[in-house]
């Protein structure tokens, strides 16, 4: 199906659209800066971030606070979908706004997660449709006037992306997420596409509105299950 792109108005479809908007307006132009005044990728709610368990080891002895007080005062849980089912995952992660964004800035910029240090660059390393749309019109000011990567940060943004591989799996072990899938009924799972249909695609807040219809029908007594399982996992660490 073609569609118009959210930058020129050109129509086309799916891969060429990406390919398109990459080449005609999200490549080339100034190497990669943070734009003054942007703190999109900080509040997304259509976007959180997910940590890795090494982040959480890092980071709460460094706020000299405990397991148990960082996860009800600056984590929680996001459910995601597993492509080509009915079926979501819960991993533990930074709801946004972020609380650690303080008067526009990182309070943790020095040891801020891993997937912090990855964004938006880890999107122009063989960049993907799928990765690069929930990002485009969105309100990613880097992303929609177009970065190149500096010299040398190609390669230091892949060893990182290596990295996070492993530390995801490292992650998955310690939670056990994949006990806590939750599959939608095919009637919830139908009523969720008919929900995101209505969403248009150019609105900058589509994908915070497709989160909030997919929490919305996972119930609250498996949401709260799930945190306690999570946060029980982090109190063992002391
Ligand atoms: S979206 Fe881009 S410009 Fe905006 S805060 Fe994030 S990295 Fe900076
Ligand atoms: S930890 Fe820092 S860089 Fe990461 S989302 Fe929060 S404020 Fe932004
Ligand atoms: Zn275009």
């Amino acid at each position: 199906m073609k569609r118009n792109c959210p930058y020129c108005g050109v129509r086309l479809k799916g891969k060429e659209m990406a390919d398109h908007i990459y080449r005609a307006h999200q490549g080339g132009g100034a190497e990669f800066f943070c734009r003054e005044g942007c703190v999109r990728c900080c509040t997304d709610r259509g976007a959180p971030l997910e940590l890795l368990i090494e982040d959480v080891r890092r980071i709460v002895p460094a706020l000299k606070t405990t397991y148990e007080d960082f996860f009800k005062d600056h984590a929680g849980i996001l459910w995601s979908s597993i492509p080509g089912t009915r079926a979501f995952i819960p991993s533990i992660g930074l709801p946004f706004p972020c609380s650690f964004l303080k008067e526009g800035r990182c309070s943790i910029y020095e040891i801020r997660p891993l997937h912090c240090r990855l964004f938006p660059e880890r999107l122009y390393v063989n960049p993907s449709p799928q990765e690069l749309e929930p990002f485009y019109r969105a309100g990613y000011v880097c992303v929609d006037e177009g970065f190149t990567l500096k010299d040398g940060r190609e390669e230091e943004i892949k060893r990182l992306m290596e990295e996070d591989q492993r530390r995801l799996v490292e992650t998955a072990d310690f939670f056990k997420n994949e006990d806590f899938i939750y599959e939608l009924t095919p009637e919830e799972y139908e009523e969720a596409q008919r929900a995101f249909r209505k969403i248009d695609i150019r609105d900058p807040e589509r994908n915070r509105k497709k989160r909030e219809v997919i929490e919305g029908l996972i119930p609250e007594e498996v949401k709260e299950r799930v945190k306690e399982a999570f946060l029980s996992r982090l109190k063992a660490l002391g």
